[in-house]
């Protein structure tokens, strides 16, 4: 009872407040203001415009690849970049059950079929182990890529998300996957400024996927970025998300099924200033974990902080309680003073859409679930 009591006021000591601290809000601290109403003096609020193009520049050095693409949201992203790497109607792609619902939700955008492979206990994201495991039960590699005994059905991706921006063992994965021939998309939606042994996440896989969701590290109102190393794929994943047209001074023509998934100038804009801010923003937060990790350790409770080899991004904080039962309290105490607190995602073969799809046992996917809450993790300001 005694560390629950201990941890608020620690929390609202931290965040000098007594008002509603909210687990992450953003920080408008720069150019934002500036360059929104540049888009507005020059009249490129829309779909074409210069931040864009810095965006997609500012993105590629960031994440050191060869080609970064502005989407409407990270979800799009996803969906655009699974049809990318080869992934058509009827075919499968791993994945973890324990992620935000729109890991999955761009797989079945492709109606494609979700497998839900266990997490590693310390990462928290897709376990190299468990999917090793799983192909060497299932798989069968055949000329045209991995099939799966059971279901007869191609596995045409494996899409590994990097929880709360704590990096998943990229080198095992990566050698798994090469193994047997099957593709990566890397989910970094929670993981921009992340890095596995002194290289951006997201930059490992065929394709790497951001979000700049308001929830995010840093946030442009709605936006995505699709990153590769791989230039064809980085410059088909613009084609597809502005139309599919063909470039001609003023002729329409489309030669395949494109989309609008393009992000507005208007974000675009918020989405520049932010990233100039976001070397400040992992720095703040970097200090933060610090503070959370000392004081942790006097309560006896366990702090979430990076592995060896990895720099974490800090971007959601977490606990792991002991069990279910001391977790229920710890929320529903927190949540009563106004200090926000918010448990993991509930596995995804939970939800009515995705009970039916194949799995694995889930071992550290269920003990996460029940013990792991989310703390404010917001950059602080004073
Ligand atoms: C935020 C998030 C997304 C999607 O991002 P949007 O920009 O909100 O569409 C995808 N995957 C994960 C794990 C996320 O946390």
């Amino acid at each position: 009872m005694d560390t629950i009591k201990n941890t608020i006021s620690f929390i609202k000591d931290t965040f000098n407040s007594n008002e509603f601290i909210p687990l992450h809000e953003p920080r408008f601290i720069g150019n934002e203001k500036k360059y929104l109403m540049n888009t507005i003096d020059t009249t490129f609020v829309s779909s074409v415009g210069a931040y864009v193009d810095s965006f997609e520049e500012m993105m590629q050095k960031i994440t050191q690849t060869n080609k970064a693409v502005a989407v409407v949201n990270g979800t799009a992203g996803i969906q655009v970049a699974l049809r990318l790497v080869g992934v058509k109607a009827n075919d499968e792609v791993i994945t973890q059950a324990l992620t935000f619902v729109a890991t999955a939700n761009a797989i079945a955008y492709n109606n494609a079929s979700p497998i839900f492979l266990d997490v590693d206990a310390d990462t928290m994201g897709l376990s190299p182990t468990a999917v090793s495991n799983f192909l060497e039960e299932f798989g069968e590699l055949r000329d045209d890529g991995c099939y799966n005994k059971k279901t007869g059905k191609r596995i045409a991706a494996c899409l590994p998300m990097h929880t709360f921006g704590f990096p998943v063992r990229l080198d095992e994965l990566i050698k798994v996957c090469e193994k047997w021939n099957i593709p990566i998309v890397e989910d970094a939606a929670e993981s921009l400024g992340s890095e596995y042994k002194g290289k951006p996440t997201g930059s490992f896989g065929d394709i790497g996927v951001f979000s700049f969701n308001g929830n995010k590290i840093v946030t442009c109102g709605g936006g995505g970025a699709i990153v590769s190393n791989k230039e064809v794929l980085g410059e088909k994943a613009k084609y597809l998300t502005t139309t599919a047209k063909k470039p001609h001074p003023y002729e329409y023509y489309h030669d395949e099924l494109g989309y609008n998934f393009r992000m507005p100038n208007l974000n675009a804009a918020l989405a520049c200033a932010q990233l100039e801010s976001l070397d400040a923003f992992l720095a703040n937060k970097r200090n933060l974990a610090k503070e959370y990790t000392n004081f942790f350790q006097k309560q006896n409770i366990q702090f979430r902080t990076e592995m060896t080899n990895t720099k974490a991004n800090y971007w959601l904080m977490c606990v792991e309680l002991e069990n279910k039962a001391e977790r229920d309290i710890f929320l529903k105490e927190t949540n009563a003073v106004k200090v926000m607190t918010r448990p993991i995602w509930q596995l995804m073969f939970r939800l009515p859409m995705y009970q039916e799809f194949q799995r694995d046992h889930q071992k550290n996917a269920l003990f996460l679930e029940e013990r792991i809450v989310n703390i404010p993790s917001s950059v602080r300001t004073s």
